[in-house]
């Protein structure tokens, strides 16, 4: 619990209210145990949602407001694939009999009646964040490779998914990485399973190294297979990148546990970059990489190709 509670400052909540003084106090209340962010409209709202990376954690919603009110703002956040999930709680005015209701309806996952006391809003948000802590610990458990501990297959399939659509609205390049140890049987055979799984730790480790920017990720999705993502990443960065990858690789010298022998590897690495535009397809995206990598194995592995035919 204790280990909880130190983290909540990491957490940002968003504030919504026509009304200065409402969101004088509210930002008064969380500010000591959160990141608060603040907007006067439902429009702004939705634009600060919408520019935030990460997103707000959660959203408190005054439902009067004019222009865009609390119900239509969080009508649109849960049609927005990327925002849907984010828990809202909706404030209401004097005049709102209905309004918790129709708030809780719509999704929202509490309801706070004006005017408030401080230490209710207080300790409602704390659950919520609470709960969302809890959920997320929950689902980190099936996006974590349990051997490398770095993502698994899921973890980066749905980022790939966030990513592609990002890279497609901002009309960006994504380049993607796949990458595939050597002959890995072959040093299993010689030198033992339990000695195969230190050499996946170790390189697993140098592709995380690689991934630098936040939006970048290394996973590891397959047995001896990783891919590294690197969203807004031109062609050529990403050769950059893969051949330093091959690279480091190529120097690991790596002892066996009983200091005997020292052992080395490589990894063919197959590149793709592309500018996904509205009925592209991630498949066909992976698929390039795929046939690069498999180009790279067939013609000597240790490499990195990216325009195989
Ligand atoms: P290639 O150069 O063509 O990729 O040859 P390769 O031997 O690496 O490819 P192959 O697909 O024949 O063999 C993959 C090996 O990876 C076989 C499997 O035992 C090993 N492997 C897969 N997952 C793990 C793991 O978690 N730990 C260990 N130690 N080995 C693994
Ligand atoms: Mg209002
Ligand atoms: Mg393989
Ligand atoms: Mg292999």
């Amino acid at each position: 619990m204790d280990e909880i509670m130190a983290e909540e400052s990491k957490y940002t909540i968003l504030v919504v209210d026509d009304e200065s003084s409402n969101l004088a106090v509210l930002n008064k209340i969380l500010s000591p145990k959160y990141t608060v962010l603040t907007a006067k409209s439902g429009e702004t709202a939705l634009k600060r949602i919408d520019e935030a990376s990460p997103k707000p954690d959660l959203v408190m919603l005054d439902v009067e407001m004019p222009g865009l009110d609390g119900f239509e703002v969080l009508e649109r956040l849960r049609a927005n694939p990327v925002t849907k999930d984010i828990p809202v709680i909706i404030i209401s005015g004097l005049s709102g009999e209905n309004d918790e209701e129709k708030g809780l309806f719509l999704g929202a996952v509490d309801y706070i009646a004006k005017p408030f006391k401080a230490t209710i809003v207080l300790a409602r948000v704390n659950t919520h964040i609470r709960l969302l802590n809890q959920l997320r610990t929950i689902e980190n458990l099936g996006m974590v490779d349990p051997l490398t501990s770095i993502p698994n297959r899921r973890s980066f399939d749905s980022r790939m998914d966030l990513e592609w659509r990002r890279c497609m609205r901002e009309q960006k390049p994504i380049s993607f990485l796949m990458l595939d140890v050597d002959r890995f049987k072959g040093y299993n055979d010689t030198y033992g399973h339990p000695q195969g799984d230190v050499l996946l730790k170790t390189i697993a480790k140098i592709f995380v190294g690689a991934a630098r920017r936040p939006a970048d990720l290394a996973a590891r999705i397959g047995g001896e297979e990783f891919g590294v993502l690197l969203p807004d990443t031109p062609l050529e960065n990403a050769l950059y990148i893969a051949e330093r990858l091959r690279a480091e690789v190529e120097a690991v010298r790596l002892a066996t546990a009983d200091g005997k022998v020292i052992t080395q590897t490589t990894v063919s690495v197959g590149v793709a970059t592309a500018y996904p535009v509205n009925g592209s397809k991630i498949e066909d995206f992976i698929a390039v990489a795929d046939k690069n990598l498999y180009y790279a194995k067939n013609t000597g592995r240790n490499k990195v190709c990216h325009m195989a035919r």
